[in-house]
């Protein structure tokens, strides 16, 4: 589709534009001076008058002479700078460009203008400067066209986080830890996470270890010096226990050596995601350790599929890894389930949802398939078959109904960009099995320190709540050549953020 923008010449127009376009046709050409023979002649007018903006589009099919009209009226007071007042009238603009192209498609946006990874955010900032749920609801609903139906859900996930964490808002003062392991058995063929297979790299295991090592003890005895508090640790990767039940056993002493007062964190999460790196042994050592939360991924329990996305493990395998898992006493296990793999249409996900039900995981995060940019499959689109958008959206309503059923809550919930049909990654649990650190990560109110490989620490000001982002490198090799810089940068930053917070 190709569609020519005119009345805006400021460029910054020009990005979200194309984000709500994306979400509409899978390949778009825009442009807001000139394009040869376009599909759609977009015509907007905006204006600032104090107290309000009005926006105007008007959407003309070039092919069929058909038009449509979107305005819109927001009152907005005083500003208090130009960038300000643009983000305003970009939203004003948006808002009438998603009102003619769902008119144009015939398609409603579920999440209305929202491009967002993180909608719940802002309910939660509504909540906090104490507007009541109804107008918040109203407000979400005619500011940003989302449905009711996902005003709903964000409602039933705000209200569950705030029954798992009660101080959500006072949690600024304390961080969790994500610590990434970089090693799986093989890549899956959608993955984009830092994950390199693990066989015949022992070397460079041993020296990621040594770095991660390292970074546990200098940053839990920052922790320990400056009396920050851990609310919540996650290991993910690639695979965490992709290591052997040795170097798992370090790892966690490590982690109760260094950290501070690792009895009281509220929750310790390993990924054992592939079920052919859980052994007895280390489901010992993880039971040794008390690490409270696990997760196993099926994906899907369609055998031909895991094949076709380069999982090396059997549907058998995941089943009989989470019945040992449970033997031993795992009792909160999650499970990772995805919508619109390759192949796999309405009755594949069916069977998958009833596969699930034998087994009743306390969590279960139904993903939905992002081409994402750097995976092979996206490199090679063409040869995976994947379900069209009203397939995808059955699924989904599915696992909604069906997590219904069986007593799940959705508790959190995050959108990606390129995601089939547009929809939405939800994390369903068992009232009270509720995963806080994916609550944390989601709602960004306090810093997540990431150690390891790939690990993003997210430095969230504990007094005006503004965002820093700080990434370790993604492969091995840079991590073990340079792990005591990012070390000592990740110090710098927390002295800073911290010691300011304190009025040091
Ligand atoms: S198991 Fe997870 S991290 Fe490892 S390759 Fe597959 S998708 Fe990537």
């Amino acid at each position: 589709m190709r569609i020519l923008f005119k009345g805006l010449e400021d460029e910054r127009f020009i990005r979200p534009l194309q984000l709500i376009t994306n979400l509409f046709f899978e390949e778009s050409e825009i442009s807001i001076t000139e394009l040869e023979n376009p599909d759609l002649l977009v015509d907007f007018q905006y204006e600032y008058n104090h107290p309000f903006i009005t926006s105007k589009a008007k959407l003309i099919d070039l092919k069929s002479g058909n038009d449509y009209v979107g305005n819109y009226r927001k009152d907005f007071p005083p500003f208090e700078n130009e960038k300000e007042l643009f983000k305003k009238i970009k939203q004003a603009v948006s808002h009438v460009y998603v009102m003619v192209m769902q008119d144009f498609t015939d398609i409603t946006q579920p999440w209305g203008m929202l491009t967002g990874v993180r909608p719940t955010k802002l309910l939660h900032k509504k909540i906090q400067e104490g507007v009541s749920p109804e107008v918040a609801h109203k407000q979400l609903k005619e500011d940003y066209l989302i449905t009711d139906e996902k005003i709903e859900l964000m409602r039933q996930i705000v209200d569950r986080q705030l029954t798992m964490v009660p101080d959500l808002y006072q949690l600024q003062n304390e961080v969790s830890i994500y610590i990434g392991i970089p090693f799986c058995p093989t890549k899956c063929a959608y993955c984009t996470f830092p994950a390199y297979a693990i066989n015949g790299r022992q070397g460079s295991v041993n020296s990621f270890l040594g770095g991660l090592h390292y970074e546990m003890r200098e940053i839990g005895r920052w922790l320990k010096e400056n009396k920050i508090k851990i609310t919540t640790v996650y290991y993910g990767g690639g695979t965490p226990t992709s290591i052997t039940a040795e170097e798992m056993d370090m790892l966690y002493e490590e982690m109760y050596q260094s950290f501070p007062d690792v009895q009281h964190i509220r929750e310790i999460t390993v990924e054992a995601g592939r079920p052919d790196t859980i052994t007895p042994d280390k489901l010992d050592v993880l039971k040794k350790w008390n690490i409270d939360r696990i997760s196993i991924n099926p994906q899907s329990y369609i055998q031909e599929t895991l094949k076709a996305i380069g999982r090396h493990h059997t549907v058998e395998e995941t089943i009989e890894k989470f019945h040992l898992a449970r033997n031993m006493g795992m009792n909160n296990i999650n499970m990772d389930l995805i919508i619109g793999l390759p192949g796999e249409g309405v009755e594949e996900f069916d069977y998958t949802l009833s596969e699930t039900e034998k087994l009743m995981p306390e969590s279960l995060t139904v993903h939905t398939l992002s081409f994402k940019r750097a995976s092979e499959m996206t490199r090679n689109k063409k040869k995976y078959k994947v379900a069209g958008r009203d397939e995808i959206t059955e699924m989904m309503n599915n696992a909604s109904t069906w997590t219904k059923e069986h007593g799940y809550v959705p508790y959190y919930l995050y959108r990606m960009k390129n995601i089939l049909g547009n929809l939405e990654n939800v994390g369903y649990s068992l009232p009270g099995q509720e995963s806080i650190y994916n609550i944390m990560i989601m709602e960004e109110m306090q810093t997540i320190i990431g150690f390891g490989c790939g690990a993003a620490s997210k430095f969230v000001d504990p007094v005006t709540g503004k965002i820093t982002q700080f990434a370790n490198p993604k492969d091995p090799k840079s991590y073990n050549d340079n792990f005591m810089e990012y070390t000592n940068k990740k110090i710098t930053i927390l002295n800073e953020l911290f010691g300011v917070a304190k009025g040091v």
